[in-house]
């Protein structure tokens, strides 16, 4: 298989500051592996000890030097990534601009008029339900399941891509934050990378059956729409384990997965993230 859309930086060529200074140790070196699309996720290494910062806050580096950030879907400036090395104290600044990328627009119309605006008592309990959704990706956990390639979560065909304006019976939504993967209903949907289980819903009103993984240092991946949850919260999986099935719960015209990323609240495109660029056939 070839890699997918990895880049190395090496901290020298970047640094303009230690140029000039023939005596001084080279600057730290790092590489990142992503597509630096908007909406891509990145994982970085240092190549010894460090510390690292994203526009000026610090990211957790694992022991072995992995650390994680994401463009965000509609990012227009450059994120500034600060690498200090602890032996000498050298810091190098990388003004990383993401790719723009062209959405689409999905008109879906037929859909149930609750669905689309539900009212105000149903629209409570989304509330709290996008709530418990979004606490659960608040954490910061020192896994590093992120740090290698995801699998395609479930076999099937992608029906919806990532970022697409969404235009519900005429009326215009967030985007599409998530890629689609039409299934039979049961189709079996398995952990893309290790990690543990942080939220396991079995029936909220748009998402269905909700399953949110955390694989570490901000980086998580979440799974809609399942007839049947496979895992509790708080249990670890490893990458192929079963998560749940594949089913047409909450706001969903057919069955399918729907497969979504995150880095904390930011939301990413899974399919950036994977081994192939697209699923085996169901
Ligand atoms: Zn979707």
């Amino acid at each position: 298989m070839i890699e997918r859309r990895s880049f190395l930086i090496s901290g020298i060529a970047f640094t303009a500051a230690a140029k000039s200074a023939c005596a001084t140790p080279p600057p730290p070196p790092f590489s990142l592996r992503g597509t630096r699309e908007q909406g891509s996720l990145l994982v970085g290494k240092l190549v010894e000890p460090g510390k690292v910062m994203l526009d000026g806050k610090p990211l957790s580096v694992s022991p072995d030097g992995y650390f994680a950030f994401g463009f965000d879907y509609d990012q227009k400036a450059a994120a500034r990534l600060t690498v200090t090395t602890t032996r000498y104290g050298l810091t190098s600044n990388n003004d990383l601009m993401p790719v723009p990328r062209t959405y689409e627009v999905q008109r879906i119309n037929g859909l149930p008029e609750t669905l689309v605006t539900p009212p105000p008592d149903i629209q409570k309990r989304i509330n709290r339900e996008n709530g418990m959704i979004v606490e659960a990706r608040e954490r910061d956990t020192s896994g590093i399941g992120f740090a290698e390639p995801f699998d395609w979560p479930t076999a099937g065909i992608i029906s919806s891509v990532f970022g697409s304006q969404r235009i519900l019976n005429g009326k215009p939504k967030a985007p599409h934050f998530g890629v689609d993967i039409a299934a039979p209903e049961g189709t079996a949907i398995h952990a893309p990378a290790d990690g543990s289980i942080v939220l396991a819903e079995a029936d909220f009103y748009l998402t269905g059956g909700t399953t949110v993984m955390d694989h570490g240092h901000g980086v998580f991946t979440m799974y809609i729409h399942q007839s049947a949850l496979k895992v509790r919260v708080g249990q670890a999986m490893k990458r192929g384990d079963l998560i749940g099935l594949v089913g047409k719960k909450g706001r969903a015209t057919g069955p399918h997965l729907h497969w979504g990323m995150n880095w904390f609240q930011m939301k990413l495109d899974p399919s950036l993230s994977t081994r192939t660029a697209s699923p085996s056939k169901a």
